[in-house]
């Protein structure tokens, strides 16, 4: 499974792309952008239209460049979403995978009806955009099975090569209304089996444990801004033990390291804690920034490379529960193996 790292414009340190960066990172393979921050910098967006992203922001062209459409940054700042612009940008700019211009993301607390909106809307884009590369959009929610349905029922879409998946981590979250696990990871079952052949993407995914799930699901690739976002409160994430707070940030109070996860992250092998130690991962600069979401990503890139391993040998079944400690997701990977033949 492909890890997407989410990047922003704002600012594109720590370079982890960059093979004479302090923080590069060898395995990283893909970055997604979000429209809504491209469009922020019209001068930027003209220069990536006129020379390519890659040359733009000086990324190597071997690393694959997911777009999407930005549809909630957009709403949550209260304006329409671009999609004439957004469909100039990619005729120019090419990025290798990119969303339909525009979805409805359902919240776990709206009502069905709220919902059943959602999906009408966000399938009249999926249908309108059945072409040219543009990747349909589904969302995690009550009206999932008839997103797949409506998707399966046209013939375009059903032969798309490629589907994105949207409000797993909220749902698994159990917001109010919201589907039992259970129901969600059913859904999710059903789902990759109705679309045994595409490529599927998960958006959002948030730490160490909902790489498992999204493994286990036989998903080919996620995204996740975590590590940047956690890097930023002062949280780092450890290897299958979820996050703590390594220097206290802003208003955030998250679960501090013991001394055993201290011992732990104090011998981290990822190229900025060897470079920079316990020290530089505590630092309140933004050098502490870099170096947190460097070792985030590594952590996570890790993590894949470890469930890949053990899943390929056998070893997967027996190792999880010793390698997870105390997930709160545990129950739901012991669900996905015990009622999917192919693990
Ligand atoms: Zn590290």
């Amino acid at each position: 499974m492909l890890i997407v790292a989410g990047i922003t414009l704002k600012s594109l340190e720590p370079r982890v792309w960059d093979a004479s960066s302090s923080y590069f990172l060898p395995d990283l393979q893909a970055v997604m952008i979000s429209y809504a921050d491209i469009h922020q910098f019209p001068r930027m967006r003209q220069r990536m239209m006129d020379n390519g992203i890659h040359a733009t922001l000086n990324i190597p062209g071997k690393i694959q460049i997911f777009l999407d459409n930005g549809a909630f940054g957009f709403s949550r700042r209260g304006v329409e979403t671009p999609t004439n612009e957004y469909e100039e940008f990619i005729r120019q700019a090419k990025p290798y995978w990119r969303a339909v211009p525009q979805d409805f993301i359902p919240t776990p607390n709206m009502t069905l009806d709220e919902q059943d909106e959602c999906l009408r809307r966000t399938m009249l884009v999926n249908t309108a955009y059945d072409y040219d590369g543009y990747v349909p959009v589904i969302h995690i929610s009550r009206v999932i099975n008839d997103y797949i349905a409506q998707m399966k029922a046209n013939e375009n879409l059903a032969a798309k090569p490629c589907l994105a998946i949207g409000g797993i981590v909220p749902n698994l979250l159990r917001a109010p209304k919201s589907l039992t696990h259970g129901e969600i990871l059913q859904s999710l079952i059903n789902l990759r089996r109705e679309f045994a052949d595409k490529q599927i993407h998960v958006f959002g995914i948030g730490g160490t444990s909902t790489l498992h799930v999204a493994m286990l699901l036989g998903f080919d690739s996620v995204d996740s801004s975590g590590w940047r976002n956690r890097a930023a409160r002062g949280i780092v994430l450890l290897s299958g033990s979820g996050e703590r707070t390594i220097v206290p940030l802003g208003s955030w109070n998250g679960r501090k390291l013991n001394a055993t996860e201290m011992e732990q992250i104090a011998e981290c092998f990822c190229p900025a804690c060897r470079k920079f130690g316990l020290e530089g991962l505590k630092s309140q600069t933004t050098e502490g920034f870099r170096i947190r979401a460097t070792h985030n990503l590594w952590i996570l890139l890790e993590e894949q490379k470890w469930i890949s391993e053990n899943l390929n040998s056998g070893d997967y079944i027996n190792a999880y529960s010793g390698h997870l400690n105390n997930s709160t997701y545990l129950p739901l990977i012991r669900y996905l193996i015990e009622n999917k033949t192919s693990i």
